[in-house]
């Protein structure tokens, strides 16, 4: 049996600060080397403060995820030597004298399976090396410290996940999760980095370090699982080892570090003292946590009848459930959740779309109450859309503009329809016999004005022209 576990590490990226000093957390901003302190630089002398925002993330996180959360909470010096650390270890946390981590153990179920959450740590980000030169021959490697003392989540699950599939739906649920807390932003670059163990058929367990992104993550458990498997059948061993992913030739490659956990001689961080999270604090803590995305689901379907698969799409993704609770009332919500669901998404499917994007809930509102009305149609509703996207201006303002409006006006209806009772006396007497074909003549009204016809006014002129009911 395939068995994979994951390490999951997540920036806490909507925090002011870095875990133990003053800097900025979001080092994305700066030029090389500027958002930095002795502190974070790891100069003699200095000494880090705790960063309670951060531990108030990393909880909720925690009881998100279904978490036990311990009264005391300790921090760790994790020892080794390596250019991106400064102070030659770093800060984190471990369950050696019980648990001392944020979360203890906990679960989240990925549709049928079960997936047991091991701890959830609080700790440091290193800062970053850049080579320059080609990948093979690196002429020189360049340190950027400005990343250096970042929160970072570090999310460790038991090797519960059978196959890469499942391994995906977890990230996903995990990313979303982690946006509607409001604690990161995932789709930043670098904001969610995973490490993998991966062994089949109760062979040796082979570690994958260095993903870079989720969507590598699965190719690189992918990639593996074969690996492993062509090496069982060829009788040949599997070692316990780490691998790195080589993300440019999309394989693992075996790593040269040999570090055991033993190699790092972990010990209590003398300068931060043990954590008390009395159990007011806790509750405090799960007040404050948004609605959690599987009962904003059940809100949706319940209380407006929005179809399941709707809420779904609808309540995982927090801009668009954003959008949603801004713009809806009780009168337009299924509009709403119509144009986000089958409009918006496709305008707005990336990170920098939704950037660049103008809209607002106001014109959201305003284009479900119109289509409501009958002063546009669907189809002229996502012109419209789309224009707002880009310029931001008024819907009324678009629909003057580009003549998007619904021909609402009688009399000039009235004269489109004698046309086309006129060319299609066939389907006339058709629908004198069976008024379910009127549909057909409606259609034809509507090619005539390009979808701009008012339809149920259409459909009551029509009638009236005929003579049926
Ligand atoms: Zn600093």
């Amino acid at each position: 049996m395939t068995m994979i576990g994951l390490e999951i590490h997540c920036q806490l990226t909507n925090l002011q600060s870095k875990l133990f000093c003053t800097c900025k957390a979001n080092y994305r901003e700066f030029k090389i080397n500027e958002n930095i302190c002795p502190v974070c630089i790891g100069l003699p002398g200095s000494l880090p403060r705790l960063n309670q925002e951060a531990v108030k993330k990393a909880t909720m996180i925690a009881m998100a995820l279904n978490c036990s959360t311990p009264e005391k909470i300790a921090f760790f010096r994790k020892n080794y030597f390596y250019p991106d650390s400064p102070k030659n270890f770093q800060i984190t946390q471990l369950n050696i004298y019980g648990d001392t981590s944020v979360g203890g153990t906990g679960s989240i179920m990925v549709g049928d399976k079960k997936i047991r959450i091991t701890r959830i740590q609080l700790e440091e980000d290193p800062g970053r090396l850049i080579y320059e030169g080609s990948s093979s021959k690196n002429q020189i490697t360049l340190v950027d410290y400005n990343r250096a003392g970042t929160p970072l989540v570090e999310i460790v699950t038991e090797p519960d996940f059978e196959n890469p599939k499942q391994v995906r739906d977890f990230l996903n649920i995990l990313s979303d999760l982690l946006a509607n807390l409001g604690v990161a932003d995932p789709s930043l670059e670098g904001a969610m980095r995973a490490d993998a163990n991966v062994s089949i058929k109760g062979g040796k367990k082979v570690e994958i370090k260095n993903i870079g992104s989720f969507h590598d993550l699965e190719k690189a458990v992918h990639f593996e699982i074969t690996r492993q498997e062509s090496l069982h059948s060829r009788d040949i061993g599997i070692i316990q080892e780490t691998r790195h992913w080589d993300d440019q030739r999309k394989i693992t490659v075996s790593s040269r570090s040999k570090e055991e956990e033993l190699d790092y001689r972990y010990f209590l961080e003398g300068d931060i003292p043990w954590i008390r999270i009395d159990s007011d604090i806790h509750q405090k803590l799960k007040s404050e946590m948004p609605e959690s995305i599987s009962s904003k689901k059940e809100r949706y379907i319940s209380k407006y009848n929005i179809p399941a698969q709707v809420a779904d799409v609808l309540s995982s993704d927090k801009f668009y459930s954003d959008m949603f609770e801004k713009a809806h009332t009780e009168s337009n919500a299924k509009e709403i959740a119509n144009i986000i669901t089958t409009d918006l998404m496709g305008l707005v499917d990336t990170r920098e779309k939704r950037i660049a994007s103008k809209l607002t809930f106001t014109h959201l509102k305003e284009l479900a109450d119109s289509i409501q009305s009958g002063k546009v149609s669907r189809s002229s509703s996502k012109n419209a859309l789309h224009e707002i996207l880009k310029t931001g201006k008024d819907l009324s303002a678009i629909i003057t503009e580009f003549d998007l409006g619904n021909v609402s006006d009688e009399s000039e209806l009235s004269e489109i329809i004698t046309h086309v009772i006129s060319e299609e006396s066939q389907a006339v007497e058709q629908a004198k016999s069976n008024p379910q074909t009127i549909n057909y003549l409606v259609g034809k009204v509507m090619q005539k004005t390009k979808g701009k016809a008012d339809p149920t006014l259409t459909l009551n002129l029509l009638k009236k022209h005929i003579g049926i009911s």
